[in-house]
């Protein structure tokens, strides 16, 4: 009977609690709830969870070893494919992809992946020294998306004569450092910003990822021997033709799409109309929530309006509540089926208190005269025939404009690659809204030895999706170099003369 039981429930801070403060919502599952989980997989013949996995991570293996107790055998299956485990546990879109495919979707509730991936990865961050299995699991642990069944190459040592300059420390540019430092390159990461981790730790709430966990995972990519300068912005300090002439032999560019689109509205340049990006940089890296202890200071509202519904909208509403706003208003154009934020996201705002006014849209910003923002006009919405989205399109309704009372109003309506890459480098092409263009089997642009992946080229998209093509480009990368310098470029052949 165990095989049409519930999902297992994640154990959470309680709504009233959690709004005090920063720490995880999501606690984790026990060890009895972990093999409880695990043990409602069917393992059925066809397997459809592995194809829905981006990273085609085996999971009835790995959640078969979770339902014997296997904790660190189960790590090891899953850091095969999966180079940043505790991260995409927590936040990747698992109902959109393993566990939309898990048979048991179709009948009940699907195998919470997910939270097995989230379990297996903690236990073996705190239980890796105990055994040799974990001491073995910490000495190599891991491994990256392997897309197209492909296969590490062997280290070459005299790899290391050559340099990869990277890009961008998000988890593109993480996934290609780690991916390439293990084959032997020397590789060096350019942040433009104090801090890496990019979205993971300037966009995602600690609430949701701890910044303990993704320091772990990236010290892990340091530890390979990656260097990171940060605090250097590409295209300004030194430009991509700099750097490919500069002694690199090739350069991925992992920058993300951090430029906020903005709505172009009468009044969006008052006081409290902000960006949902600059919201989370504030609070998530420049701890303006601290201020006086660190030197960003913070408005809190009284009444914010978040306009949005993806996960930005949503990590910007929850961040309201916790800094102390009084009344957090969620304002959306579609109804709530066509909110791109993960469902999970969505409840959780709901129940710690975000207000949702649905099928409506601002209209212009009002002001106290003194630049500052005092509310927001909006006019109510219907939804008419789908769009380009294939999501059913909303319709100004005329005459239905009203005033709500907010100081201050967030735009969350999306990002798109910042055009300073583009701008500064000849020859790069680049589409209509301005993704870099590059070959999908190899992550190469349009230019020879300058690669690319992640929302830099998709547009916004997610750190599962921005993992995979680092990967395919560290394969290019390491292909374009070995064809460039005449070494054998075939899986497992040998590094001639090359010790
Ligand atoms: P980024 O993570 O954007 O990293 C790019 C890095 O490049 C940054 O550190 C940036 O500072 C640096 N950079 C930019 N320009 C330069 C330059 N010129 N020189 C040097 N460095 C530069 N995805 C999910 O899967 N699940 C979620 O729950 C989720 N929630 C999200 C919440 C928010 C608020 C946001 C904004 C996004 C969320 N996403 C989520 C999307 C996901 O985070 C991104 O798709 C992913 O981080 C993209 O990775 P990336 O490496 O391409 O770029
Ligand atoms: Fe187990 Fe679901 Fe995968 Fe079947 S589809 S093997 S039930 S996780």
């Amino acid at each position: 009977m165990s095989r049409i039981k519930e999902r297992e429930p994640m154990p959470q801070q309680p709504p009233a609690e959690r709004i005090k403060n920063f720490f995880e919502v999501a606690l984790g599952y026990t060890e009895e709830q972990a093999i409880a989980e695990a043990k409602r997989c069917l393992h059925c013949k066809e397997k459809p969870c592995i194809a829905g996995c981006p990273v085609i991570i085996d999971i009835p293996e790995f959640v078969g070893l979770v339902a014997e107790g296997k904790f660190l055998e189960a790590a090891a299956v899953l850091k095969r494919d999966n180079s940043l485990p505790a991260i995409c546990g927590r936040v990747c879109p698992q109902e959109e992809q393993c566990e939309k495919t898990c048979l048991l979707s179709k009948t009940g509730q699907p195998i919470a992946i997910g939270r097995l991936e989230r379990y297996v990865a903690d236990y073996e961050a705190l239980h890796a020294d105990a055994t040799p299995l974990g001491r073995d699991l910490k000495s190599r642990p891991n491994s990256s998306p392997r897309p197209n069944g492909s296969h590490e190459r062997p280290k070459g040592p005299s790899l290391a004569r050559f340099g990869v300059a990277v890009v961008g420390s998000g988890p593109a540019g993480l996934t290609v450092a780690g991916d390439l430092a293990k084959m032997g390159y020397s590789v060096t990461i350019f942040e433009a910003l104090h801090d890496t981790g990019g979205v993971l730790r300037y966009g995602i709430p600690e609430f949701r990822l701890p910044r303990d966990i993704l320091d772990r995972e990236i010290d892990y990519v340091k530890s390979l021997g990656v260097k990171v300068v940060k605090n250097v912005i590409i295209g300004k300090t030194v430009t991509i033709p700099e750097l490919l002439s500069g002694g690199f032999e090739a350069v991925f560019v992992g920058t993300g799409a951090g430029a906020p689109m903005m709505m172009n509205l009468p009044g969006e340049n008052l006081n409290g109309v902000l960006s949902g990006n600059e919201w989370l940089t504030r609070i998530n890296l420049m701890r303006a929530n601290r201020f006086p202890e660190y030197g960003t200071p913070l408005k809190v509202p009284k009444k914010a309006a978040v306009i949005g519904g993806g996960n930005t909208a949503m990590d910007c509403a929850r961040t309201a509540l916790r800094v102390g706003a009084e009344e957090v208003t969620i304002v959306y154009r579609r109804s709530r089926v066509e909110m791109p934020a993960r469902l999970e996201e969505i409840e959780n705002a709901e129940a710690e208190g975000v207000i949702f006014k649905l099928l409506m849209n601002p209209t212009r910003f009002l002001g106290d005269g003194n630049g500052r923002l005092v509310g927001m006009e909006c006019i109510r919405m219907e939804l008419g025939e789908p769009d380009d989205s294939g999501r059913r399109r909303p319709v100004p309704i005329p005459g239905s404009e009203f005033v709500m009372d907010v100081d201050t109003a967030i735009i969350a309506i999306g990002q798109t690659p910042n055009p300073l890459i583009r701008t500064t480098t000849d020859g790069l092409q680049v589409t209509k809204w301005g993704g870099i263009i590059i070959d999908e089997q190899t992550g190469m642009t349009s230019i020879p030895g300058l690669f690319a992946g992640g929302d830099a080229v998709t547009g916004a998209a997610t750190v599962i999706t921005a993992m995979g093509a680092g990967r395919t480009a560290a394969m290019g990368i390491d292909r374009y170099i070995r064809q460039k310098h005449g070494l054998p470029v075939e899986d497992g052949e040998p590094e001639a003369g090359d010790n």
